[in-house]
């Protein structure tokens, strides 16, 4: 391959951003271009607080840049599944026997904190870009910047455009490109419970609380702040779902009888409910990632349902580990594409399985006593 001083990336979420740090710290010059604007000007969660959940897997390659003490500052661990049952009463489940524990952090702190570093490294956001096409040999790039079309071109490409990916849409185009994408039958919608009057937590703070129902579930998970951010995973349709939820008595007189301690907490939930989108869910497999010089990488390539909490992890993993193949290999961007290709798709596999089998688990084993006697005796 010719000598690679420019890369591109498109999208500039937290995979990409990443991506991007990496990059700048090994000398390259880096371009992102951005659909969206600058998340930093004005809420692009529209006013919403959103987080995930930061596992090791995903500290790991925060560490390896220089971000991983910024990260902890941000973080809230949280060191077990809390469950709440039909009639309110509580039990615990620790992740781990050593203190371990899983992190809540804010998407769009965590973000922004990737995107200033980045910018800090060198990296130019090019915001308001939108990809629309790539032509492959030329390695040339197409934006829609405010309706006019604009042209770039870069020595490698790299689409961090997340599930519903253009770039991968582009290579669904070409010979042997091998793509399912699967919506499993529940769908979600955000909700929230504020923090108490002196910005304390109404609910056990270091953990990720559970209201598991059988064949649906709400989580929390806690912020900085005092307050929680809660999902409903619900299914789209049937005897209870989205569709028979319509009105706002339907939906206080629902969460009353099945999440009644829950209820008690959220007092803009009915606002909240009707406000806030019902989005579906997702997984996506595809293969191969790279078509010449261009690559796909985070949700863009292997995007997941969210049950084991491993989708941004498993992006950020893809970032460390295309990073070592690159100080592996000298930089030799030919080997180090047809490695990452062949040798990162089983993980990709894997942990797509496991998030889909652990809804299962969330939403109806936690809360069977078989299991929880099952997993009293394993702890031991
Ligand atoms: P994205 O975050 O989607 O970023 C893609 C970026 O590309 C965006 O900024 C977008 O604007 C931009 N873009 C898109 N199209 C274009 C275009 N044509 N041109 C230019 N830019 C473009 N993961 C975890 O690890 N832990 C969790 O607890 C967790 N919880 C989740 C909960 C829910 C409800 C969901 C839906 C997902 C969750 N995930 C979680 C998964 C996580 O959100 C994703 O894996 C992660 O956001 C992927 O990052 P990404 O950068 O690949 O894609």
């Amino acid at each position: 391959m010719q000598n690679v001083e420019k890369i591109s990336l498109v999208g500039a979420g937290l995979v990409g951003s990443l991506m991007a740090i990496y990059l700048a710290k090994r000398g390259y010059k880096v371009d992102i271009y951005e659909r969206r604007e600058d998340m930093r000007k004005g809420g692009a969660e529209g006013g919403r607080s959103i987080n995930l959940a930061l596992s090791n897997r995903g500290l790991l390659p925060l560490e390896e840049v220089g971000l991983g003490e910024a990260a902890k500052k941000m973080v809230i661990p949280m060191r077990g599944r809390m469950m709440h049952d039909n009639k309110g009463y509580l039990t615990f489940q620790p992740y781990g026997r050593l203190g371990q524990a899983i992190n809540s952090i804010s998407r769009g702190g965590l973000n922004e904190l990737l995107m200033n570093e980045a910018e800090k490294l060198g990296v130019n956001i090019h915001f308001n870009h939108s990809c629309l096409g790539i032509n492959f040999d030329k390695n040339l790039l197409f934006f829609d910047v405010n309706g006019k079309r604009i042209e770039k071109n870069a020595d490698v490409i790299i689409g961090s455009d997340g599930a519903f990916s253009v770039v991968r849409r582009l290579m669904q185009r070409t010979d042997r490109f091998n793509y399912s994408q699967y919506y499993i039958e529940h769908g979600y919608k955000e909700l929230s419970i504020p923090p108490a009057a002196n910005n304390g937590f109404k609910i056990e703070k270091n953990a990720l609380h559970i209201w598991p129902r059988g064949n649906y579930m709400l989580i929390a998970l806690p912020n900085l702040d005092g307050s929680f951010t809660c999902t409903l995973f619900f299914p789209f349709n049937g005897q209870p779902s989205f569709d028979t939820l319509q009105t706002r008595s339907d939906v206080e007189e629902f969460f009353k009888k099945v999440f009644p301690d829950a209820y008690e907490l959220m007092p803009t939930l009915t606002d909240d409910f009707q406000t806030n989108p019902t989005s579906s869910l997702v997984t996506v497999k595809c293969h191969p990632w790279v078509k010449k010089r261009t690559l796909i990488i985070g949700d863009a390539s292997h995007a997941i349902v969210p049950f084991y909490g491993q989708g941004m992890n498993s992006g950020f993993e893809d970032c460390r580990i295309l990073n070592a193949l690159l100080d592996q290999h000298h930089d030799d961007w030919d080997v180090v594409l047809k490695k990452f290709n062949d040798s990162r798709k089983p993980d990709a596999d894997a942990i797509s399985d496991l998030a889909l089998q652990n809804f299962i688990e969330m939403r109806d084993l936690v809360a069977d006593k078989e299991f929880l006697l099952r997993k009293k005796i394993e702890a031991k």
